[in-house]
């Protein structure tokens, strides 16, 4: 196990309390409709799993796999697809969940990923943006949190894989 020290970042309460809001949000525009949800893998998963639970709608659920850091603390720039969709969304709602947007070239591949399925809508959200560290224009249309440019870990973001496990978010203060 890595050894890091980490300083607590957001807390659980106020993540809950966040995804309480996002999900009322989300089940405002999707009462009485249905939508599919598309969990981004890895980093998502906790997210998404507490979102969709917040959503009063009829909600399918479908994962996306993709990686971009590659174990390391910064964006290769390059996505590779480990995990494709497995049902087509064209003509249906979906709702794009995201850990982070960074430098948004994740973000900007998967939306142009999906649009290119024909859906009937696509909605955007993320838990976390770090606008200082954006390199192209990207917009999301639900942010949970935006935080300074620092490499974070913990609900479902890891560092070398570990940390996901962590029911809030730290920052890392030493890396090896
Ligand atoms: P982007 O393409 O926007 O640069 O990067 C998006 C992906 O990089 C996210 O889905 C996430 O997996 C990873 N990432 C970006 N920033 C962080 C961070 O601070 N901590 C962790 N653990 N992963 C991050």
């Amino acid at each position: 196990m890595t050894n890091l020290t980490l300083k607590p970042y957001i807390s659980e309460e106020k993540i809950q309390l966040k995804v309480k809001e996002l999900g009322e949000t989300l089940t405002k525009q999707f009462k009485n409709e249905k939508v599919i949800a598309i969990c981004v893998l890895k980093g998502s998963f906790m997210f998404y799993s507490d979102l969709i639970r917040s959503i009063n709608a009829d909600i399918t659920c479908e994962f996306f796999g993709v990686a971009s850091y590659h174990g390391g603390t910064s964006s290769s720039g390059e996505v590779k697809v480990t995990l494709d969709l497995a049902s087509p969304v064209e003509n249906q709602h979906v709702i794009l969940v995201e850990d982070i947007v960074d430098t948004g070239l994740t973000m900007n591949y998967l939306k142009n990923s999906i649009m290119s399925r024909k859906p009937k809508s696509l909605t955007t959200i993320a838990l976390l943006e770090k606008p200082d560290a954006l390199k192209v224009k990207c917009d999301v249309d639900h942010v949970g949190f935006k935080i300074p440019n620092d490499f974070v870990v913990g609900y479902g973001l890891d560092y070398q894989g570990y940390y996901r496990n962590l029911p809030y978010i730290a920052q890392v203060q030493n890396f090896q």
